[in-house]
This record gives structure tokens, sequence and C-alpha cells, in this order.
């Protein structure tokens, strides 16, 4: 008999306190965005299209270490790296991604690859990347550069352009990461 009744107890308080919350949402004030005639806000947790940094000599920050491509589950980081030479020297690092493709059909968003960059690849508040087109989702470095000019700002255009002049560059992003 006691356990049943401390079982309701607890059922009623939980009860109690979803119909509170739901009661105050109710009556607090409704926050509407003005989206797309007005600016979004995001919540500082908002994860959207990656950043990847440079460094204070405009060098990329990312030395192709593969990390991000490892912890990612969904396998949806592409990377191909190279040596940086005194001739073309492109991160501080002795590496850097000569490719570096995320497949957004399959990212979800959460950040793993974030936490195990190890030179702050970020994410970013972009979201406005639906496509009709799924090869349009494959972000390029280009694309996902931080002050790149092509930054989200024309990436249809851009990965049109990418498919007629570079065919043998489209790359299969389900491919594992190579080490
Ligand atoms: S946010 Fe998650 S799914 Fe997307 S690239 Fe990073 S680890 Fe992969
Ligand atoms: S973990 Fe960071 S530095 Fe390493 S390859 Fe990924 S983005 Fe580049």
């Amino acid at each position: 008999m006691v356990p049943i009744v401390g079982e309701a107890a607890k059922t009623i308080d939980g009860i109690a306190k979803a119909m509170k919350v739901t009661f105050t949402e109710m009556l607090s004030t409704a926050v509407t965005e003005d989206y797309p005639d007005g600016p979004l806000h995001f919540e500082g947790r908002y994860r959207g299209v990656h950043i990847l940094q440079r460094d204070a000599n405009g060098l990329e920050k990312y030395v192709a270490c593969f990390l991000c491509a490892a912890a990612c589950p969904a396998s949806c980081i592409y990377i191909e790296a190279a040596e940086n030479t005194e001739q073309a020297t492109f991160s501080a690092g002795e590496r850097y991604a000569r490719v570096y493709n995320i497949d957004y059909n399959r990212c979800i968003f959460f950040g793993y690859c974030v936490e195990a960059c190890p030179t702050d690849c970020t994410h970013g508040h972009g979201f406005e990347i639906a496509s009709y087109n799924t090869v349009d989702l494959i972000y390029r470095k280009e694309q996902l550069m931080a002050g790149s000019p092509l930054r989200l700002s024309a990436p249809l255009l851009f990965s049109h352009c990418v498919r007629i002049l570079c065919p043998l560059r489209w790359h299969n992003t389900s491919k594992k990461p190579r080490r």
C-alpha cells in the first residue's frame, strides 16, 4: 500500500510541475522573430555551419590532423592533407588541408568535431543552406574559411562552378577519412 501511495504522490508532483511550466509559458510574453525581415537572435549555444579560423598572420589555423573526421560519427568530414613548403605555406603547422569538405546532408550539428579540434574550428550561426540539390550541401574549405567572401554568400553558385570547372575534384565524402 505504501509504495502505491508513494508512486501516486510522485506522479501528481510530476504533473503539477509540468502544468506549472505550461501555465507560466502561456502567460509570459510571446517572443516572435521577424525573420526574414528582421535579424534573428541566436542563443549562444546555437550551432550552425562551421567556421575554419585563421591565425593573427592570416594563415589557416587547422593543420590537417584528422581529429575532427575521426570524432565525427556521421563520417561527414573528408580531408586530404598536404605538406606546407617554403614556396607555398598555407598553415602554421607542417601540413594543411588541401581538401576539406563537410557534407551537410549528414551533419547533425552537435559538435564532436569542434570539441576534438585543437585549433579552434568552431560552429557559426549560419543556417540558410537548404537546397533541392544534395550536392550543394557538400561544403568546401573555401566556403568554410572565416572571412571568406564565399562563406555562405553564394554557396550554390560556388558549388555549381566547382562542379562545372573541376569535375575530377568532386569527391565522394562517404569515404572514411584517410590517415
Ligand atoms: S557537428 Fe557532428 S555530425 Fe556535424 S561534422 Fe561535427 S561531429 Fe560530424
Ligand atoms: S580537428 Fe581541427 S585542425 Fe584537425 S583537421 Fe579538423 S578542423 Fe583541422
